[in-house]
């Protein structure tokens, strides 16, 4: 692990951020917001403190983002067998077309054409359902004529009427290819998902395929099938093995060519070593030289740059047992790492100072770190829409014998947090001004805290007494830790320990998160179940039961109430003080049940506070964020990258640059990152 110093000022603590902050309001304001369409809305993402590596770090990421822009068209593949072929055609007519940009065919085409770069593919990115177009058929027959056929992805020895013959009913055809992933119990997965994994078996076929491949009680299973199409031809079954020289070879050639630049300038051994175990997998499809890249992978600490960049997550498989490809390329966050570390070595206070009784406290007990990075490229399954965390890697063997790397990416939720800032949601629920100035003030410092203390902290305190059945809680379980992690973070959020280690910037900051949990559990998350369902997900009824909890309990004190303002409710907090009392009370409570194993009790703190809806309330806020008219679904630009060289031609720097549009990135990636054929059968 990398030897981090303390930082003990919020000075330093928020250098960074603040340094970044300052300089956009004095120069032009940075602008999250790029674009927004259906039920997307596109954001770009800063990379705060790229420009304080070293060149070599610089010149490491940028090989890294070269290799991660060069597998976009293998998940375009991946994910629908025509997928390529379609949107190479929708890019020619798009950059073709010179007609009325105002018609009303044209306006649903650039829709479309939008959802299939966003989806990498024809079907939604999250529903997996294909989306229809809301243009006509004759329409996108006549724009296709109209195109330069070289320009189209026509078949050998075929014609453009035939391409159109093609592709119109996967375009148009509700029952052609519907779903990307069909999970339905009772259907044959493998042949009604459209995912291009199989070509020609059946789901049985398959399965065994794989079950014959097991060995018993193999104490390091391979993950058989991770790489590789299974196709059926002349009644034989085998994989078509991405590698060089195999499926998508083009690609991965460039990959490689770029992993080689990379390993080059890596930052030690070790990652030079995870980089030739990659390169020497992406060259022979071995799948247990893929396991000695993951163990290398997950034991590389002491360098700041961090890659994932090859097949990895298996939910576009029904099957679950082949994998997507996807990149990011990270380096650390020193500042906010430090973050994590302070409160780490600070976990045997917490610990001591909390409000629950003696007998369930841990006489020693370590915090866990979190690392937290900064992200400088998505590429495959992880753009435009991405994870705001990673823990890799997924063979349970690997996590059991070398653990996993489990990271937050600040920088993306930076973004989310400032792209949210003016849509409207805070004007609508929040109760007055001044909270809201805290709120945009301290809200993503104070619910970073929140998380890392929940994280760090509030899973690992406490402990059960003996004899006590780990299982006790049964089916509240979720639930009660949740709240559990969530209490113990909230009520050290406002102790002047915090703004003794420097951990938030100012002592009113907490407010701001308390503020946001409390309207989250008593109104804001309903915008996320249907009117008349109950609350199911463990989260979410934690959030309540808290919220709920506080209202009753400090009702008396008049802690927490509910205003009407002109017909609206809206939740006010009149004693943040006696808040934090309820948390430290409700935290003694919930620690007491765990370490007792008090099921009754548990339940009836479930059953009472976490489940149930006011119906009214709830018709209320889900009419109110209909309004606002929000897309819920977010994704994301790169920046840009570029070399800088001096008069002899030396590498001198690598410019990171923000101003590209998304159909702009999209078309540049069509033209400068696309090597796969339009066919791949
Ligand atoms: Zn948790």
């Amino acid at each position: 692990m990398r030897k981090l110093f303390l930082i003990t000022t919020t000075a330093l603590l928020f250098g960074a951020s603040l340094i970044s902050c300052s300089k956009q309001s004095e120069e032009t304001k940075f602008n999250y917001n790029v674009d927004k369409f259906a039920d997307l809305q596109i954001l770009r993402y800063q990379v705060p403190g790229f420009e304080e590596l070293s060149l070599n770090q610089k010149l490491y990421i940028y090989y890294l983002t070269e290799a991660a822009q060069e597998g976009r068209d293998i998940l375009f593949d991946q994910n629908g067998k025509y997928n390529l072929a379609i949107r190479r055609t929708l890019e020619a007519v798009y950059n073709n077309y010179n007609g009325d940009k105002e018609n009303a065919d044209y306006k649903e085409f650039v829709v479309y054409l939008k959802r299939v770069w966003f989806s990498n593919g024809i079907h939604h990115h999250y529903a997996t359902d294909k989306f229809v177009p809301g243009f006509s058929q004759e329409f996108f027959a006549e724009q296709v004529k109209a195109v330069d056929p070289a320009q189209l992805p026509v078949r050998e020895g075929s014609s453009v009427d035939e391409l159109i013959a093609e592709l119109t009913p996967v375009i148009f055809d509700k029952e052609v290819m519907p779903k990307r992933v069909n999970l339905a119990a009772g259907e044959d997965l493998v042949q009604t998902s459209a995912g291009n994994y199989y070509d020609g078996v059946t789901q049985k076929e398959a399965e065994d395929f794989y079950a014959k491949m097991r060995k018993p009680n193999d104490n390091q299973p391979i993950s058989y099938g991770l790489n590789s199409r299974l196709v059926k031809r002349d009644g034989k079954i085998y994989e078509e093995v991405y590698k060089i020289g195999g499926r998508y070879t083009k690609a991965l050639e460039r990959i490689v060519y770029w992993l080689e630049l990379a390993k080059d300038v890596a930052e030690n051994d070790e990652q030079r070593n995870v980089i030739d175990l990659l390169i020497e997998f992406n060259k022979t499809g071995d799948l247990k030289t893929f396991d000695e890249y993951a163990v290398a992978w997950v034991q590389e600490l002491g360098g700041n740059v961090d890659f994932v960049c090859g097949f990895t997550e298996v939910y576009g498989d029904p099957l679950g047992l082949k994998a997507s490809w996807e990149a990011s390329i990270n380096f650390k966050n020193i500042e906010a790492s430090a973050r994590t570390e302070t409160i780490s070595a600070n976990a045997q206070w917490f610990e001591d100072n909390s409000p629950v009784d003696p007998r369930f406290k841990k006489e020693t007990v370590k915090g866990v770190t979190a690392k937290v990075i900064t992200v400088a490229m998505l590429g495959g399954d992880c753009y435009p829409s991405t994870p705001i965390g990673i823990n890799l890697p997924n063979a349970d063997w690997i996590r059991r014998d070398y653990g996993s790397k489990s990271v937050t990416i600040e920088n993306i939720t930076y973004a989310y947090d400032q792209a949210a800032l003016g849509n409207g949601f805070k004007e609508e629920f929040v109760i007055d001004e001044a909270t809201r100035e805290i709120m945009n003030k301290y809200g993503f410092v104070s619910d970073n805290l929140h998380t890392d203390l929940h994280e760090c902290l509030g899973h690992g305190s406490g402990k059960l007494l003996p004899g006590v059945d780990s299982d006790a809680l049964k089916s509240y379980a979720s639930t009660l830790e949740e709240t559990r992690a969530d209490l113990f973070a909230m009520y050290y959020m406002s102790d002047p320990k915090i703004m003794e280690l420097g951990l938030l910037p100012d002592k009113e900051a907490y407010k701001a998160n308390y503020y946001s949990y409390i309207m989250n559990g008593l109104m804001t998350q309903l915008t996320r179940i249907e009117l008349g369902n109950d609350i199911e997900e463990s989260h979410m009824r934690n959030r309540q039961l808290i919220a709920k909890w506080c209202l009753e309990n400090g009702a008396a004190d008049n802690v927490i109430s509910i205003e009407k303002i002109d017909g609206k409710s809206y939740v006010k907090i009149n004693d943040y003080d006696k808040l934090r009392g309820l948390f430290g009370k409700l935290l003694a409570e919930i620690q007491r049940i765990k370490s007792e194993g008090d099921y009754e009790a548990g339940k009836a703190l479930v059953e009472k506070y976490a489940v149930k809806v006011d119906l009214e309330l709830h018709k209320e806020v889900l009419e109110r964020y209909k309004a606002l008219n929000l897309a819920p679904y977010k994704g994301f630009v790169n920046p840009k990258f570029s070399l800088v060289e001096d008069a002899e031609g030396n590498i001198v720097d690598v410019e990171v640059s923000y101003n590209e549009g998304y159909a702009e990135q999209m078309l540049r990636y069509a033209k400068d990152y696309s090597a796969l054929d339009s066919y791949n059968d």
